[in-house]
């Protein structure tokens, strides 16, 4: 009889767990509190390292009718306008690493993954069902929902997120960190815009105290924006997603340059609607024991939840997935072992990809000298300085 693992969480990591699990012969069992699988309206990045797992579970052909393959990634200079640096992405990215970069709707990557899921018999996804706590005895894990019901299974995987109850249970670390940082987001219709505001590269505006991400998404038919600023977050933090207010956005960005103003001011007229989303984190784990115990593992933000700067949040979740998939296949090993296997595998990449992100930050929002250091370096190293190997490579 397969073993069965229980998923706390259906966001991107907890459907990336739910196929990586099947794919080891393992029956699945996963728990959603929302009442339905759904992601925000809002883009994603993935780096060639992301898109490398994804074809590996032979997610290539569904990927490629909805992403778009953006033929560059240019740095600018958010006041002044003027582009610092570009690493050129398209088959560059193909030829260096093997697999393209790409950008993608969050409910299509959502949707992708669900799909890859859809009729397989051992798999389980249950919705409305929010798991509060888990206990474990033996060889056997047993979690309670909030309706009171018991379930038992032979490993537990908490990919509930940010504000992750299995990570509250498992670590008692306290609540995330709040870092200040707010991102606004918006998608529009490309086809609305005027032509020089629409794009088929991911623009980064790096300005003092803030930063702006553009790019194309759906084909190209989209344009997903993030607006970085620092400020007050708002006083109910335990709502991710507030509606957002214009003129506060524009305050931010007074001493931008004219197109990234014009940018964020047609949001509206084109029907779009600017989103406010407080940014969170944590310092990374120390161990592997802090991602792993027992029958108990963490992935994706539950895990190792990070600034975005790097792009790569969802990302460390779908490579952990990938390696989840590797341990859980290891069938000769005791659950605990293959799990302890995993986090060792896991840790380390993922506290580089936090510190990195972290450091990101710092650099996109620099004022005075470091500003003027990186726009110096960035001018005469572009590309260079932007492409990040060992991210792609997959390496340590
Ligand atoms: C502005 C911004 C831009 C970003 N851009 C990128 C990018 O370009 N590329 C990238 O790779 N990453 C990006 N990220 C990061 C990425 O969004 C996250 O890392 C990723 O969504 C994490 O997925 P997850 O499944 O681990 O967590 P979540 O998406 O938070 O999913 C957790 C799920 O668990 C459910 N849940 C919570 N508690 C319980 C419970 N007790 N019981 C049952 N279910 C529960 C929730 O309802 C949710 O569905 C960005 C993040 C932000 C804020």
């Amino acid at each position: 009889m397969n073993k069965q693992v229980l998923i706390a969480g259906g966001g991107i990591g907890g459907l990336a767990a739910a196929i990586a699990a099947a794919r080891a012969d393992w029956d699945v069992r996963l728990y959603e509190r929302a009442a339905q699988f759904s992601e925000v309206g809002a883009g994603i990045q993935l780096g060639p390292n992301v898109v490398r797992c994804l074809q590996a579970w032979g997610l290539q052909r569904p990927l490629q009718q909805v992403v778009a393959v953006p033929t560059g990634l240019r740095a600018c200079n958010a006041v002044t306008g003027q582009e610092l640096g570009r690493l050129p992405l398209g088959a560059e990215m193909v030829q260096r690493y093997g697999a393209s970069y790409v950008t993608i709707h969050r409910a299509d990557l959502h949707q992708i993954l669900l799909e890859a899921l859809q009729g397989l018999p051992e798999v389980h996804l249950n919705l409305n069902q929010t798991v509060s706590s888990y206990s474990s005895q033996d060889d056997v894990v047993t979690i309670r929902t909030s309706a009171g019901k018991l379930i038992e299974g032979d490993a537990l995987i908490g990919a509930d997120g940010v504000r992750s109850s299995i990570r509250a249970q498992l670590l008692s670390d306290g609540l995330p960190r709040v870092t200040g940082h707010l991102a606004y987001r918006a998608m529009v219709h490309q086809a609305n815009l005027p032509k020089r505001l629409r794009t088929h590269e991911v623009t980064a505006w790096l300005g003092p105290h803030l930063h702006a991400i553009q790019y194309p998404v759906r084909r190209g038919e989209l344009q997903n924006l993030v607006v970085i600023v620092q400020g007050a977050p708002p006083e109910d933090l335990d709502h991710w997603d507030h509606s957002a207010n214009l003129p506060d956005l524009l305050k931010h960005l007074h001493g931008t340059c004219t197109y990234l103003q014009d940018l964020v001011q047609h949001v509206p007229d084109v029907g779009g609607e600017w989103r406010l989303w407080p940014v969170a984190d944590r310092v990374p784990v120390s161990s592997e024991t802090q991602m792993a115990q027992g029958l108990v593992a963490l992935l994706g933000d539950a895990a190792h939840p990070m600034r975005p700067y790097l792009a790569q949040g969802a990302g460390m979740a779908i490579e952990d997935a990938a390696e989840l998939q590797s341990a859980l296949s290891m069938h000769d090993l005791d659950v605990s072992l293959r799990l302890r296997r995993y986090a060792l595998n896991r840790w380390q990449r993922n506290a580089r990809v936090q510190e990195r992100s972290l450091r990101n930050g710092k650099i996109f929002h620099a004022t005075g000298l470091v500003r003027w250091g990186r726009d110096l370096s960035l001018r005469a190293l572009g590309g260079r300085i932007m492409d990040v190997p060992w991210l792609y490579d997959g390496a340590l």
